[in-house]
């Protein structure tokens, strides 16, 4: 983490360390030619590096640390949306990761790369070079499996089946009862189906795109990190991006790239960044004093989440489930076996099954994503802090992968420092509340199965009463959450309304983020980020 010595120039300034920017600086600092400045406004995810915040980065790595991390206000941004009219009026909180790494370190490390047709529908729509046959080698080069590596990428991926129980198997074979088929691997050729999760993990350790990435080519002489920057404006001479003002503490500066300004900031920050450099309807950048250098009303616009609704089941009291682990004794117990194997309760991810499946027969592919996890947290409604409950539960969250629904991302002034005035429009669109009843028909559907009939005591949230769907309906509205997968407020694309900035002729810059997704693929959105690096 070096310090800039004004005047510098670089082939290459990247501003955001997240899932796509370490990436990016791998690839780009690999050829000895390139400089590569990597700009990121947060602190370091190593806790030797980061002794003020050493226990919360320290937790970033242990797998099981995710269900802290994700509401551990130094390692985000602390984004709230505004009132939400689908999700009766809540506001959500919208988290995004503000520590090297980015979201990668505070996610859910699930892996999917997404449904090739979407993909090859991206491509109709423009997206050159994002057919599913163009990005499948850049998945193929970018991961590893354990065990036996499938290809030798820098991120490792672990099934969750390695450390599965018992119940997870008897709701797989639920779903076989239920005509759902069994697959290896849900990122294969057939996605519909139900598998142990994908996790993006190794050796018991979240493998995050700055531990997978960057931490091994930080002592490349061609690559400077600088961390607990902001990058607050763009500079550009004439329409060309030339590079970056920062701030960093007291001290304000300046830094030009010769060859390309890549924007890695994420879904919110990248198009509030566009926004403060003056690209952005020009009506709304006028009201709020800055110039206008590009007019591109679609800057800010196109935003799309996921938001799922979680059923949960109180387990026999026989059965085992991850709840029991999370206390006294056996947690202690959970904790030498970690310090001792790197297995157990801290090696695990955020869900142990994942489900794909077609909302009704009229659906070409699957549009309903499951998370199945042998666990249930107190807070049902809302919160983001998750503390297992007492007695042994199961969780269910389908969630719609094609939202209609559509909101913003806007600037509510000029400076970089206030959030965005940021409205998802949640479950607005009839078609997102129809797929999600869907998906929890389906749930009880699965529960009802006999393989789970030694396993499933009753159904807790929202409980068999609700069983119409105006009902079910209500129960969704008050307590689905988003999935924080938020895309396309920089959309890509060759059209003219396409946010992108690569794309829109005024040179010299490209957005590298989730917020260049047209649509949400058909999977969460991790992966995906890696391709557009
Ligand atoms: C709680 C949570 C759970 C999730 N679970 C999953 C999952 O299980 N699987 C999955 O595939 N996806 C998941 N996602 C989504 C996925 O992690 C993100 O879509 C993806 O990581 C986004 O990558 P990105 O590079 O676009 O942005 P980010 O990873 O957010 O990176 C942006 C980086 O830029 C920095 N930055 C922003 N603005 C500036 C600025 N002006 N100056 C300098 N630096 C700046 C930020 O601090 C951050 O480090 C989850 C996300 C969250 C938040």
């Amino acid at each position: 983490v070096k310090k800039l010595t004004d005047p510098e120039h670089f082939d290459y300034i990247i501003v955001g360390a997240g899932s796509a920017g370490c990436v990016l600086a791998n690839r780009l600092s690999n050829d000895p030619r390139n400089s590569v400045l990597l700009i990121e406004a947060s602190g370091d995810d190593r806790p030797w590096r980061n002794l003020r915040h050493a226990w919360d980065t320290m937790m970033i790595h242990v797998p099981v640390g995710f269900a802290r991390t994700l509401a551990t206000p130094a390692l985000g941004w602390g984004y709230k949306s505004q009132p939400e009219p689908g999700t009766e009026g809540r506001i959500h909180e919208l988290l995004r990761g503000k520590v090297l790494g980015g979201c990668s370190s505070i996610n859910g490390m699930i892996y999917v790369r997404g449904q090739p047709e979407d993909y090859d529908h991206w491509r109709q729509l423009g997206a050159t070079g994002w057919s599913s046959d163009d990005v499948l080698p850049y998945f193929l080069r970018s991961a590893a499996r354990t065990p036996g590596a499938a290809s030798g990428g820098p991120l490792n991926v672990t099934s969750a089946g390695s450390g599965g129980m018992d119940v997870s198997r008897a709701v797989m074979r639920a779903c076989e009862q239920a005509d759902i088929p069994i697959r290896k691997d849900l990122n294969g050729a057939e996605q519909e189906g139900v598998a142990w999760a994908d996790l993006t993990v190794r050796n018991g350790r979240r493998h995050s795109t700055a531990v997978a990435y960057l931490h091994p080519i930080l002592n490349r002489k061609n690559l400077k990190l600088l961390t607990g920057t902001l990058v607050d404006r763009i500079l550009f001479k004439g329409k060309r991006a030339a590079g970056v003002r920062y701030v960093s503490g007291s001290h304000t500066g300046e830094v030009r790239a010769r060859g390309e300004l890549v924007l890695c900031g994420g879904t919110y920050n990248s198009s509030q960044l566009l926004e403060l450099s003056g690209i952005g309807d020009g009506g709304r950048l006028r009201e709020l004093g800055i110039e206008t250098i590009v007019h591109q009303p679609q800057v800010g616009e196109n935003l799309q989440d996921h938001v799922l609704s979680a059923m949960t089941f109180r387990l026999k009291p026989h059965v085992a489930s991850v709840n029991e682990l999370t206390r006294g004794l056996r947690l202690a117990r959970e904790v030498v076996k970690y310090a001792g194997t790197r297995r157990g309760l801290l090696a695990r991810g955020s869900v142990e099954l994942l489900l794909f499946a077609r909302s009704g027969p009229q659906v070409a592919t699957p549009d309903i994503q499951m998370h199945i996890m042998p666990a249930t947290k107190t807070s049902a409604t809302g919160a983001q802090h998750m503390v297992a409950e007492i007695e042994p539960g199961l969780t269910f969250a389908p969630c719609h992968l094609r939202p209609e629904s559509r909101g913003h991302s806007h600037i509510q002034s000029s400076d970089a420092a206030m959030q965005s005035d940021i409205l998802d429009n949640y479950l607005t669109a009839v078609e997102d509340q129809t797929a999600l009843l869907a998906g929890m028909s389906l749930v009880r559907a699965i529960a009802a199965q006999s393989a789970l009939k030694d396993y499933i005591e009753y159904e807790k949230m929202p409980g068999t009463k609700c069983d119409s769907d105006a009902a079910l309906m209500a129960f969704i509205r008050a307590s689905a959450t988003p999935m924080h997968h938020p895309v396309g407020t920089c959309r890509m694309g060759s059209d003219d309304a396409a946010g992108s900035i690569h794309s829109s002729g005024h040179g010299g810059s490209r957005d590298c983020v989730s917020s260049m997704g047209r649509s949400c693929p058909g999977s969460s959105r991790e992966t995906p980020t890696h391709r557009s690096s």
